[in-house]
């Protein structure tokens, strides 16, 4: 990502993608918080969202729990935009904006609980790397939530419906980023980084890679 930016996670981009996160995007956020927690059991101690653009899920998880949430991404303008979002929810204390790429985390190994993760696997450079990164920093017994989704199957329709007015190419895009085809390349990508107690669960909105540690 830092050697080949994608631009719509940029300047005017940033802006865009907060506007659609607030948007038809903003129901799925405490949806997807609450099935973070939930599948993982985590529910205090160190979270990371990695490539969280403007914040919002980890905005979303810091409102539903006592974690300590790291808001990390590789766009310096989605950074800036996150952290007036965490401003304006008044979790400045708990939820911190971190410039940082996956493929480099900079964390100590075994020292983070929980990583989450939503959309923005699609699109960095070497997800065996990434998986190996993320694995590395989970603490023994750490837990992800790392994937692409919509909540649920309501709420993708809504998304969808929304989104056809909006980007007319977002739909088959959508559709790319959870086929059959890609989740195999990811099921792949996991044994490649050899990370072998690690499930994808696909649900009725996209998919999660729950690894455990
Ligand atoms: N997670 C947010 C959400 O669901 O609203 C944003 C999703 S957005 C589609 C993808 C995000 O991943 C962008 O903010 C982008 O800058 C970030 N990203 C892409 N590649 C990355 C990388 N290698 N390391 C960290 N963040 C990355």
């Amino acid at each position: 990502m830092t050697e080949q930016p994608h631009d719509q996670f940029f300047g005017k981009g940033a802006g865009r993608m907060d506007a659609i996160a607030k948007g038809p995007f903003a129901p799925i956020y405490p949806v997807i918080a609450r099935q973070a927690i939930q599948t993982s059991g985590i529910r205090e101690g160190r979270c990371v969202d990695i490539g969280c653009g403007p914040g919002h899920l980890a905005l979303a998880l810091g409102a539903a729990s006592s974690l300590e949430i790291d808001a990390l991404d590789a766009s310096g303008d989605m950074l800036a935009i996150a952290e007036q979002n965490i401003r304006e929810a008044g979790l400045t204390d708990r939820v911190h904006p971190v410039p940082g790429d996956v493929h480099d985390l900079p964390y100590d190994d075994g020292s983070i609980d929980l990583v989450v993760s939503r959309g923005s696997l699609f699109f960095w450079d070497d997800r065996v790397r990434a998986f190996s990164e993320i694995y590395r920093v989970l603490r023994p017994g750490g837990r992800t939530f790392v994937g692409g989704g919509f909540g649920t199957s309501a709420l993708k329709a809504e998304i969808t419906a929304k989104m056809r007015e909006i980007d007319p190419e977002w739909e088959v895009k959508a559709a790319e980023r959870l086929s059959r085809r890609n989740l195999d390349a990811v099921r792949q990508d996991l044994e490649k980084a050899g990370i072998a107690a690690c499930e994808v669960r696909e649900d009725e909105a996209g998919f999660w890679i729950i690894m455990r540690k």
